[in-house]
């Protein structure tokens, strides 16, 4: 047994750290086949793996999402085995192709609408993975909670508090999520769940800018929008990254973020504060 949580705990450290855990395997597997062979399979870190998903089809290039591509890869050859991606695309790249095949993957399982987005949610994860990748690192929505009048759900919602806490001051919501069609201004990026528009009425430039850095701070990509940039008012959007439920347009937003981007359909360059760039998980992690 201490050999079996041994071999687990390798495997998940070497992923921890960036090596492929295959890597591993390949070089320090054959003790821990001969003792017990479900320890050796790869392990499918969630958290990288729907980072993946969000950035990797915004990319101009074929650059890898850093520490994601052992989990990319393991979940894109169950796809294959599947029968619902082709071998060239399974290369370790969460590319527009794989998203479909894997939304193809979740409308096996009876999935629609947001549950078959494309972005890995843990059940369907696991059951691709049954017998062939561990899946750790899990992340959710949780459930669906009201907040000023409007829908959030549970991780937004613990997201939302924490940004409070930093700020010393409530936030108000003038939209919420899960709301399609509510607001053809915000092009169907609110459809999904982890997107927020915070009312930033009598508020100073300073503070706006303050808010959106907590935001970010705590895991959601945010920018301060202005009548300028879109038939709006001023308002605060901010899309929770990892957050599974996201919309297309959301999850785009997203990856957007990560390439130094507006967010907006004219891909200008990002313009809200800096700050490094990190997941809810991670900033709960301390790291
Ligand atoms: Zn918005």
């Amino acid at each position: 047994m201490r050999r079996q949580w041994l071999s687990v705990g390798l495997a998940a450290l070497c992923v921890a750290v960036g090596v492929p855990a295959h890597a591993w395997a390949a070089t320090s597997g054959t003790t821990a086949q001969r003792t017990v062979t479900t320890a050796v399979r790869p392990v499918v870190d969630m958290e990288a793996t729907v980072l993946a998903a969000q950035i990797d089809p915004r990319r101009p290039d074929n650059t890898l999402t850093p520490g994601a591509k052992s989990s990319v890869l393991a979940v894109e050859q169950a796809l294959q085995a599947q029968g619902l991606l082709n071998a060239q695309w399974v290369d370790g790249y969460f590319g527009t192709v794989t998203i479909s095949a894997y939304a193809a993957y979740q409308r096996t399982l009876g999935y629609t609408g947001l549950a078959a987005n494309g972005l890995p949610g843990t059940t369907s994860l696991t059951k691709l993975g049954q017998n062939r990748y561990t899946v750790v690192n899990t992340i959710g929505p949780g459930a669906k909670v009201p907040r000023d009048g409007y829908v959030v759900n549970a991780r937004t919602q613990a997201m939302l508090a924490q940004a409070q806490r930093l700020l010393g001051y409530p936030l108000v919501l003038d939209q919420g999520s899960y709301n399609p069609g509510g607001d053809p201004t915000s092009a169907g990026t609110h459809d999904g769940g982890g997107v927020v528009d915070i009312a930033v009425t009598g508020m100073t430039a300073a503070r706006r800018t303050a808010v959106a850095r907590a935001l970010r701070q705590v895991g959601f990509a945010a920018w301060v929008r202005n009548p300028d940039q879109g038939d709006w008012p001023w308002h605060i959007h901010a899309a929770a990254i990892n957050d599974t439920d996201l919309s297309s347009q959301a999850q785009h937003q997203v990856g957007d973020y990560y390439l130094g981007l507006n967010g907006l359909a004219n891909q200008g360059p990002d313009d809200g504060p800096q700050v490094p760039i990190r997941t809810w998980e991670q900033y709960q992690r301390g790291q």
